[in-house]
């Protein structure tokens, strides 16, 4: 449904252009129509204005060559039936009587509609009278210098103006069909020429930071400035990609050549601590404190260098097949080691085995507990369980605490490097780094990640591999 109707964005490119075209084209469509109205009803009328104002120029004179023969009164009559016919009707009227008349005038309702017009004009001018269209003008009559009031001339032009009215009526509808054809051809164009750059967006917003060197935005029938914008980005694209490149060897060279003199003075200053008999209080707090500043670097600079070899691809797993029910055990003692917290264990009594690499894997369910001990209160239970899906047939690892929680918009994100949650709730110390190592190295042994959570509840991270 959602592709026959793409959502309508009024502020989108597309829009604007059909709209401001199809709006262009409607004024240019519809004056040309008006235009052609007005001249068709122009000429139209012109032919019938001219034999009226000739009659008009003619009717005293021919009055007065029948006055020759019989009074005034009758000579204007018999004009009036030499000019009049079907069409053309003229009458006389002196003080509001009239005096002489066309024939048709007999018809009472079109002698009522003619004979109590008042104020007609010299020049000829169609009226409206009641659904019929008439061509009407009106002057005054002198005859041998006798005033016999207003002569009226009007000619019945409701065919010719009904005829002209259909053609604007269908002119108008073909206007119209003109202008949605045209509506719905340019929206159409502008759809198929916008196509190119909704590829080149879809193209980038799908390429991750590690393949920026790799993209390729081929667009063979795009027109030449969509093209040539395809280049341009694809040349950015190098450029981020190389200086990333740059970035990423220089993360892992720092990182490289700082670990080796941080772990020689975590050695010492261990060393010192242990031997040291007559160390003072003061002295001794600022030796484990430095100590375990060092550890805590080493240990970041760990996962950096991990992180510099997952991206350049470098990281290589030695996959082997591995029990998961006594690697859980293994590891939830070697936790409970250095935490000094009851792990529990849930493990089927049926053996679920996987393929992976068994020191990466060790090392992303003792990253998990880690967190578990670190985001919960040391009273509280911290569980690694294990079991089979007997949908999808994987082995399903799970380590699930009662701690702090993290809240739902949050939980995408943790995974990211360097994302901790606040300040406040991380002061059991961290680098945001751990997530993302575990993701990735779940990720690169062919496994999956996951977290359910819940504010003040409890989280369960799984980790799913498919049981061999
Ligand atoms: P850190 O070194 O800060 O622990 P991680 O990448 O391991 O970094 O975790 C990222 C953030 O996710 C942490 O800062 C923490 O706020 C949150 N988090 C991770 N595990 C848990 C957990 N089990 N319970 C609550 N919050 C957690």
């Amino acid at each position: 449904m959602k592709l026959l109707f793409p959502k309508f964005d009024p502020t989108s490119l597309k829009v604007r252009l059909t709209f401001g075209i199809a709006a262009v084209s409607a004024i240019g469509l519809g004056g040309l129509a008006t235009w052609t109205s007005i001249r068709m009803q122009q000429i139209l009328v012109s032919t019938h204005k001219e034999n009226i104002v000739y009659i008009a120029e003619r009717f005293p004179h021919d009055v007065e060559i029948y006055s020759d023969m019989v009074s005034l009164e009758m000579g204007a009559q018999k004009a009036i039936d030499n000019l009049s016919d079907e069409n053309k009707i003229l009458w006389v009227k002196n003080n509001n009587i009239v005096t002489a008349l066309s024939a048709k005038l007999e018809d009472e309702a079109i002698a009522k509609n003619l004979l109590s017009l008042k104020n007609v004009p010299p020049i000829p001018q169609v009226q409206d009278l009641k659904g019929s269209y008439w061509l009407l003008c009106a002057s005054p009559l002198k005859v041998k210098g006798v005033d016999l009031g207003q002569f009226y001339i009007a000619q019945d032009i409701t065919s010719d103006q009904i005829m002209f009215l259909n053609l604007i009526r269908s002119l108008s509808i073909a206007t119209l069909i003109a202008i949605a054809a045209m509506t719905i051809t340019i929206a159409f164009y502008i759809n198929r020429s916008m196509k190119p750059l909704k590829r080149i967006s879809q193209i980038t917003s799908n390429i991750s930071a590690d393949k920026l060197n790799e993209a390729q935005i081929h667009l063979d029938k795009a027109p030449s400035e969509v093209r040539e914008l395809a280049d341009t980005f694809e040349q950015m694209l190098e450029r981020l990609g190389q200086s990333w490149e740059h970035q990423r060897q220089l993360l892992s060279n720092v990182s490289h050549e700082l670990r080796t003199p941080l772990t020689i003075i975590s050695g010492y200053l261990q060393s010192t601590l242990r031997r040291g008999q007559n160390l003072t209080d003061i002295q001794r707090e600022a030796l484990t404190t430095a100590s375990s500043e060092a550890d805590r670097t080493v240990q970041l600079l760990r996962d950096l260098l991990d992180l510099a070899r997952a991206d350049s691809g470098a990281i290589h797993f030695q996959n082997e097949k591995i029990i998961l029910n006594d690697l859980i055990v293994d590891v939830a003692e070697m936790a409970q080691q250095y935490c000094d917290r009851h792990i529990k264990i849930e493990s089927p009594n049926q053996l679920i085995a996987i393929e992976a690499d068994l020191n990466r894997l060790k090392q992303v369910l003792l990253n998990l507990i880690d967190n578990a001990v670190k985001y919960s209160e040391p009273d509280t239970k911290i569980t690694v369980s294990l079991k089979l899906c007997s949908k999808s047939e994987d082995a399903v690892m799970a380590v699930c605490d009662r701690g702090v929680g993290i809240p739902l918009q949050q939980q995408p994100r943790i995974f990211e490097r360097f994302y901790r949650i606040d300040e406040a709730r991380n002061r059991a110390g961290g680098t945001g780094l751990g997530l993302s190592i575990v993701k990735t190295l779940v990720e690169g042994m062919g496994g999956k990640i996951a977290v359910r959570s819940q504010l003040g509840e409890g989280s369960t991270f799984t980790v799913c591999f498919p049981a061999v």
